[in-house]
């Protein structure tokens, strides 16, 4: 199998992409996080997907 399988690859760039990034810290969180889990802030702001490769 070859990570090129764009099977896995949707599959995993989902995977990465279903994060929620605290704008105060910077600290990754789960999708379903309500509050930032270092600094308790509630400014997380979902990671955004890049559209092609570099
Ligand atoms: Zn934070």
């Amino acid at each position: 199998m070859s990570l090129k399988d764009p099977e896995l690859l949707a599959i995993f760039e989902r995977r990465v992409v279903l994060k929620k990034v605290c704008r105060k810290c910077g600290a990754l969180n789960p999708i379903n996080a309500v509050k930032c889990r270092r600094c308790r802030s509630r400014d997380l702001r979902v990671k955004k997907r890049f559209a092609g490769k570099k």
